[in-house]
């Protein structure tokens, strides 16, 4: 109202005017479509500050890939408990320290990286492999929530002693929903144990519907043991080939692109994050954002404790200079100081006003339940007034009169909102119900259902074309639309108590 330069009274009571009746409590935090239709009534012309919603995103795809340079695959290892992934890993990271630099000592980053043998006949490929070594990690569900799984090969460890265990068939699970962008390699571990049986381990893979290689199939299996050490050239150099298959190639020019793969406090130098680089180069001095945390690289080191200046796609190392400790799964972007900065108070804005959203979604759900408690007690002492008349009725009654509706709304969000408001309105009597919902303008075969169903339409934010309304009037199909969703409820609400019996 101060900014509007009117009294709150007025404020108020021009909300309720428009509609607004929950809303107008002087504490109710609007949306800004509402804070819109409000100055709008007022006179004023509302300008959504699109400077303000700025944010950095990843650089589009490369419209042509095959010119970019190779990237070292990432490869995640999985497989049943005690099949031997830690001993796997250990073997490995030991193995390409030994090979590296002289003086380097392993540290637990998240990733490693292993050289390719330099015999592997590979022209084109990278000359390493990064392993993650945290793959049960709770940022690594997240990252598959969200549909960025950084892996490109999975090594599904089976113990030759054990053979196909349920986390064994997770793991196949798992790789069946991913779809094709991930392959998979099948590590038979232990094979230096006297118990190993590797013809069944790979009989049951086949009733898994794992097609091996040398049963015509295109998944290649190796024999390893990860305490001896045999076999596991053969997995490195399996996996470069698979990877060159996969023709894996990144931009190493441009912002840089990644995900936290750790993080955590370190005493001395404070928030630290290791960070696989996805594309572009990660430099001392470049100026990050990861969630809601930003930082200046100031010193990054690789998984052999060694310092390095810059980390190209497919590295992964530690990096010191956040503000912040930034989240584990997040992504990481690259900007210039003044982007970051803007990014940073929208991402902050966004933050806090979906805390402030649940919390008013708690304040409204709870009023909705004093409201619903007021209702039913209202409608209980209805009933009983309704009783003897109901008792009169010749026809038995099957259940209460249903009116029956289809929702529509701009986004799915809204559509469930507004399932939420409008279903169940009503009492034993009289009651609405939700047939459908679903997200865009009314379309002809929305009519049409609603035909079927001898449902009325409700639209949220979308509107009805000419010819869909046309359609709806030849038909007999009522469609109610409106942006402010108490209104629909007042009207399906008030739809209800018309079907209520007149009260004698
Ligand atoms: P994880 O739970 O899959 O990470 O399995 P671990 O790496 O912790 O291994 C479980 C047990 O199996 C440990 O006692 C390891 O020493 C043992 N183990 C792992 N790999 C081998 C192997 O190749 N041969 C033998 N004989 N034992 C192994």
């Amino acid at each position: 109202s101060k900014v509007l330069k009117v009294k709150l009274d007025f404020l108020l009571s021009k909300m309720r005017q428009v509609g607004m009746t929950q809303e107008a409590t002087y504490d109710y935090i609007l949306t800004s479509d509402y804070a819109m239709l409000l100055a709008d009534e007022l006179g004023y012309n509302p300008i959504v500050d699109d400077e303000a919603a700025f944010d950095i995103h990843a650089p589009p795809p490369h419209p042509n890939p095959s010119s970019l340079p190779p990237r070292p695959p990432i490869v995640t290892i999985m497989g049943h408990v005690d099949h031997g992934k830690t001993t796997l890993l250990d073997t490995l990271r030991s193995a390409s320290v030994a090979k590296g630099e002289a003086g380097g000592i392993t540290q637990h980053i998240g990733a490693f990286s292993v050289p390719v043998s330099q015999n592997a006949n590979s022209v084109t490929g990278s000359q390493t492999i990064t392993f993650l070594d945290t793959p049960g990690h709770a940022a690594f569900s997240a990252m598959r929530a969200r549909g960025a799984d950084v892996t490109d090969i999975v090594v599904l460890v089976v113990a030759a002693d054990d053979g196909i265990m349920p986390q064994t068939r997770e793991v196949i699970n798992l790789l069946k929903r991913e779809g094709s962008h991930v392959s998979l390699v099948v590590a038979i571990n232990k094979v230096d144990k006297p118990g190993a049986d590797v013809e069944s381990v790979k009989r049951a893979l086949m009733v898994e519907g794992i097609q091996l290689e040398e049963f015509g199939g295109d998944i290649p299996s190796v024999e390893v043991s990860g305490l001896t050490g045999h076999g596991l050239p053969e997995l490195v150099e399996t996996l470069s080939a698979v990877a060159e298959m996969q023709d894996l190639r990144a931009e190493q020019d441009g912002p840089v692109f990644g995900h936290i793969l750790e993080s955590n406090f370190n005493k001395g130098i404070g928030p630290v994050a290791t960070v696989l680089v996805q594309r572009g180069c990660l430099k001392v001095g470049a100026r990050v954002i990861s969630g809601l945390s930003q930082g200046k690289v100031r010193l990054m080191m690789d998984s052999n404790g060694k310092s390095v200046k810059v980390a190209i796609p497919g590295m992964a190392v530690t990096v010191s200079g956040w503000k912040t400790l930034p989240k584990a799964g997040d992504e990481i972007l690259e900007g210039s100081e003044a982007d970051i900065k803007k990014a940073l108070a929208n991402r902050v804005t966004m933050a806090e006003k979906e805390a402030l959203h649940e919390d008013v979604e708690a304040i409204n759900s709870s009023r909705k339940l004093d409201r619903d408690a007021r209702a039913a007690a209202a409608a209980a002492e209805a009933e009983s007034r309704h009783l003897a008349r109901d008792n009169a009725l010749t026809e038995p009654e099957t259940g209460p009169k249903e009116l029956k509706l289809i929702i529509k709304a701009d986004v799915s969000g809204s559509s469930e909102a507004l399932e939420g408001a409008l279903d169940s309105i009503g009492n034993s009597i009289a009651i609405s119900k939700v047939m459908s919902t679903g997200v865009g303008d009314i379309t002809e075969s929305d009519v049409m259902m609603a035909k079927v169903a001898n449902a009325i339409i409700v639209g949220f934010s979308v509107s009805a074309p000419r010819i869909v309304q046309n359609l709806a009037a030849q038909n007999g199909v009522q469609i109610f639309t409106s942006n402010i969703i108490y209104r629909l409820v007042e009207d399906i609400r008030e739809r209800v108590i018309s079907m209520l019996p007149k009260i004698i």
